[in-house]
C-alpha cells in the first residue's frame, strides 16, 4: 500500500529526467520560465547543449590553458565561493595573490632597491588597460607640472599588436602611431619606433610571442633607442612589454631574450596566467618596476569591506580560483617544472615547424619565432586556399583557424598551430599525417567547384 501511494505522489520528471520534455518548450529556454525545473533536468538539458561545443583539449587554435591537474581542480571548485576583493574576509587568498605577484618579479628581474608593484588581473587585455591608464597619467602629470600642453597624448605599436592595444587607444582617448607590418617581417624594430617618438609619446609598446607569428619585437633595441631620447630631449618614455604569451616560456628558457626588468625603460610587464601560465581563462597579471610609476589618483582606497583597501583594477569583484590556481602551479611546478613543460613544448613545435618547412606545400613564417607556435602558409597557386584547409582539417577533429595577416601584409592567409602542453610529439605527426590527407583530398577536388571564401575572418586569442 505504502508503496503504490510513494509512486502516485512522483511527478513525471522525478521519474525520469527527458519524460516531462521540456527539451522540446524552445520558449521556456530564451525566456525565463514561472516554474523552473528539477536541478537534474536543468543540468542535463544544459549539457546536452555545451556537447555541440568544440573540445577544448582538440583546439591548437587558442593560446589559452584547457588541462589542468585533477588537484588544480579541486582547489578551483573550493575557492569557486571567495569573492577575490574580499582581502579583509579571506586574507589568505590575498597572500597568496601577493606571493604569486613577488615570484612574478623575481622571475622579470625586478630590481631589489626599487618599489616594484603588481595586480592579478582578469587576463592581460586588463593589465593592458592599466599598464596604458599608468603611463597616460604620469605623462600628463608630468606635463603639467612642466606647465605644458597635456591634450595630445600618443602611444607608439606595431600593427602586430592584439587588439586590446586597439582599444586601450580608443577607449581612453589616446592617438594611436601604429607601424605597419611588411610581407616578410612582422615585428616592429628600433627604426620603426624613431620618427614617430615625440614629446607627447606616453609609452612605447612592444611584444614578446605575438599573436600572428609567436616572434619579438626589437624590444632591446628599442630600449636602447628611449635611453638615448632621453639623454638627447629629456623624454622619460617608457617602454611596456607585452609578454601575454611569450613570457612564461622565455623566463624558463636558457637562451634568453633580453626583455624584462633589467632594460633600464621597461617600466611594465604583462602576462596572461591563463595562456603558459598554464592556469585555466580568467587570470593575467601586471607588474610594474616601481610603484612611483602609478599616480596616487589612479589608486582608490575603499574601506567598505573592513579594513583600508588601496584598489587599482577595472573589476571588482571576481572569483579567487584562478589566483590559486596559478599559486598551485608555481608551487607545484617550480623552476624545473615549468622548464621541462617549455622544453617539451619547443621541441614539439620545432618538429612541426621543421617538417612543415620540408614540406613542398608550406612554408613556416617568421625567423624570430620565440614561444611553440608555428605559422605556416601555402605555397603556390591552387584552386583552394588556407581556409579550405582549415574547414578540411575541422573534418579530422582539428582546429586550426586560417586568418589574414596584419594590415600591409593582410593578402597572406596564414595557419597557425599553437603547442600546449598536452600537445605531444605523438599527435603532431597524427595532424601533420592528417594534413596530408586533406592536401590530396583537395588537390584531388573538382577545380570547378566554388570555394566559399571567409575572408575578414578575426584571429582567435
Ligand atoms: C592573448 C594576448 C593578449 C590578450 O590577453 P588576454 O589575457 O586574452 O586578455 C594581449 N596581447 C597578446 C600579445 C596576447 O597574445
Amino acid at each position: 500500500m505504502i508503496h503504490k501511494k510513494s509512486q502516485k505522489n512522483l511527478s513525471i520528471e522525478d521519474i525520469s529526467t527527458y519524460a516531462g520534455r521540456y527539451d522540446l518548450d524552445d520558449i521556456t529556454l530564451s525566456s525565463i520560465s514561472e516554474c523552473g525545473m528539477p536541478a537534474k533536468v536543468a543540468k542535463q538539458l544544459i549539457e546536452d547543449e555545451l556537447n555541440l561545443d568544440g573540445t577544448p583539449i582538440l583546439n591548437l587554435a587558442s593560446f589559452v590553458t584547457t588541462w589542468m591537474e585533477p588537484e588544480a581542480n579541486d582547489l578551483i571548485v573550493q575557492s569557486l565561493n571567495k569573492n577575490f576583493i574580499d582581502h579583509d574576509e579571506y586574507p589568505q587568498v590575498e597572500k597568496l595573490h601577493e606571493r604569486c605577484v613577488h615570484i612574478l618579479a623575481e622571475l622579470l628581474n625586478a630590481p631589489e632597491n626599487q618599489n616594484y608593484v603588481g595586480t592579478g588581473t582578469i587576463g592581460s587585455s586588463e593589465a593592458i588597460m592599466l599598464a596604458g591608464l599608468a603611463h597616460k597619467f604620469s605623462w600628463r602629470n608630468q606635463r603639467k607640472k612642466q606647465g605644458k600642453d597635456a591634450s595630445k597624448p600618443n602611444i607608439i605599436m606595431g600593427s602586430n599588436v592584439q587588439i586590446c592595444w586597439d582599444k586601450f587607444a580608443r577607449y581612453f582617448d589616446v592617438e594611436p602611431k601604429i607601424i605597419p607590418m611588411h610581407k616578410d617581417r612582422y615585428h616592429i624594430t628600433a627604426e620603426d619606433v624613431r620618427p614617430l617618438i615625440d614629446e607627447n609619446t606616453i609609452c612605447v609598446a612592444t611584444i614578446l610571442g605575438t599573436t600572428f607569428t609567436g616572434e619579438y619585437d626589437e624590444i632591446e633595441e628599442i630600449n636602447q633607442l628611449l635611453l638615448e631620447t632621453k639623454k638627447h630631449y629629456g623624454w622619460d618614455i617608457p617602454l611596456h612589454v607585452d609578454a601575454a604569451s611569450g613570457g612564461f616560456i622565455s623566463i624558463f628558457q636558457d637562451d634568453k631574450i633580453k626583455w624584462d626588468f633589467q632594460l633600464e625603460q621597461v617600466k611594465s610587464i604583462n602576462l596572461s596566467g591563463h595562456k603558459y601560465g598554464l592556469v585555466y581563462p580568467g587570470i593575467g597579471w601586471l607588474i610594474f618596476k616601481d610603484e612611483s610609476v602609478i599616480p596616487n589618483d589612479l589608486v582608490f582606497n575603499v574601506n567598505y569591506l573592513g579594513g583600508n583597501m588601496p584598489t587599482y583594477t577595472l573589476n571588482f569583484s571576481r572569483g579567487s580560483s584562478m589566483v590559486v590556481a596559478q599559486y598551485y602551479n608555481f608551487l607545484r611546478l617550480g623552476k624545473q617544472g615549468y622548464t621541462r613543460i617549455v622544453n617539451n613544448m619547443m621541441a614539439v613545435s620545432n618538429y612541426l615547424s621543421q617538417a612543415l618547412t620540408q614540406h613542398d606545400r608550406f612554408s613556416v613564417l617568421g625567423t624570430r619565432r620565440m614561444e611553440p607556435v608555428v605559422t605556416f602558409v601555402l605555397n603556390g597557386k591552387h584552386h583552394y586556399d588556407a581556409y579550405d584547409i582549415s574547414e578540411q582539417l575541422r573534418i579530422y577533429g582539428w582546429v586550426v583557424p586560417a586568418y589574414s595577416m596584419p594590415e600591409n601584409a593582410q593578402d597572406i592567409i596564414a595557419l597557425r598551430v599553437v603547442v600546449k602542453e598536452n600537445f605531444s610529439l605523438t599527435l603532431a605527426q597524427d595532424f601533420l599525417s592528417d594534413l596530408d590527407k586533406v592536401i590530396k583530398k583537395l588537390d584531388n577536388s573538382d577545380n570547378n567547384t566554388p570555394q566559399t571564401h571567409r575572408h575578414g575572418k578575426n584571429i582567435p586569442h
